[in-house]
């Protein structure tokens, strides 16, 4: 049987987890409840039942999955409301604004007995995807360096997202999934340094643009870039291993990989620079590397509702879990410190 779902907030991410719903395997769809009438029209338009109000969107017993897609500053106070009425809640991201407001509500999903956790959705992107696989398999052994970057030129958009307190800015928009990528593909390392350093390019409210630089326990890197202001973009993953480097140039790219088969094994042939010859920069041959591209990675978005409806029956563990959303929060949090302070933050994790 499939469970029943009520979206709440129907504007651009709420209609994605309405259509979403329509063609799950998993869930239906009750209905929605958005603050503004237009969109309740909108919604009616759209053949889909509307609430009169939040009241009467948690009152429906039938209802056993509530998804809340509002403006971030409002997630805490509907997320808790849900789980107070009863529902299993599943939040947009980020989870809130600031940490302590996320432990509120995952303390709101223990009292309540209900399962709680945050759309990061994009751990199911391909390109992320392929990463974790060569992080994984080990294929060009241990990674040290990984540089995640989206970069876009249009600024932040004109609505909520450029107010600070809405929870605008791309550390919590876009930040928050390069960020819980970045800690997925190091697996158990942990942070001992950070530092983050915003752009205010096109907005002097919330910040437009984010570079962060983790140092992990073992001295590997992990580097996160957010911008919005990038007319033209650099690569979207590129990662060093001891044993070869991959890149990514385009998310609608596949994985390129060059293996180090050899270190020493051929005669290296000088190449011509504007100052001379070099060995040192003189570019691999085909006897000591393989250069190879990854098959783009299976990936189905639906089995994030999939893991969630089998999470609420007890045969799965969910899989985004509270203390993974609590760290990313940190992180988050620590970013905008670091970021006013133009400081380096120290810590052995923990935070
Ligand atoms: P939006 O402005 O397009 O839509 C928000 C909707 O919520 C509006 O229709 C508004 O009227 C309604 N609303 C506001 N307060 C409400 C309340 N208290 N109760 C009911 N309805 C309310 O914003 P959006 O782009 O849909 O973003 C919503 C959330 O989804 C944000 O948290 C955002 O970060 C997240 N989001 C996630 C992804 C993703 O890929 N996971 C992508 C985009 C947005």
């Amino acid at each position: 049987m499939k469970h029943k779902l009520c979206v709440i907030g129907y504007g651009g991410m709420g209609g994605w987890h309405v259509r979403h719903a329509l063609e799950s395997d998993v869930v239906e769809l009750a209905g929605i409840y958005d603050i503004k009438e237009e969109r309740q029209e909108a919604a009616r338009r759209d053949g889909i039942f509307a609430y009169d109000s939040l009241e009467a969107a948690l009152a429906d017993e039938s209802v056993d999955i509530v998804t809340v897609a509002i403006p971030n500053d409002q997630h805490p106070e509907v997320v808790i409301r849900a789980l107070a009425a009863g529902k299993n809640v599943i939040c947009e991201k980020p989870a809130a604004i600031t940490l302590s407001e996320f432990q509120t509500m995952a303390d709101a999903a223990k009292r309540c007995g209900k399962l709680l956790t945050v759309h990061q959705n994009r751990r199911w992107d391909v390109d992320y995807l392929a990463m974790q696989s060569i992080c994984d398999s080990g294929e060009i052994g241990k990674v040290f360096n990984i540089e995640s970057r989206i970069h876009g030129s249009r600024g932040i958009p004109s609505d909520w997202r450029g107010k600070k307190e809405f929870g605008g800015g791309m550390i919590l928009d876009w930040g928050v999934h390069l960020i819980d990528q970045m800690l997925r593909l190091y697996g158990g390392r942990k942070i001992n340094q950070l530092y983050c350093d915003c752009t205010y390019i096109t907005n002097k409210e919330v910040d437009d643009g984010m570079k962060l630089e983790l140092i992990f326990d073992d001295g590997s890197r992990g580097y996160v870039e957010v911008g919005t202001y990038n007319f033209i973009s650099l690569p979207r993953f590129y990662l060093q291993a001891e044993k070869g480097t991959a890149i990514i140039t385009d998310w609608r790219e596949k994985c390129q990989v060059v293996r180090c088969d050899h270190w020493h094994e051929s005669e290296v042939l000088p190449v011509q620079t504007a100052a001379g010859l070099t060995k040192t920069m003189a570019p691999r041959d085909e006897v000591t590397t393989t250069a190879y591209s990854l098959e783009r990675p299976e990936s189905d978005v639906h089995d994030f509702y999939r893991n969630f409806c089998r999470a609420i029956e007890g045969k799965e563990e969910q899989t985004v879990k509270l203390e993974e959303v609590e760290r990313v929060m940190k992180i988050m949090e620590a970013c905008f410190e670091s970021d006013r302070k133009k400081q380096v933050l120290f810590f052995d994790e923990g935070l």
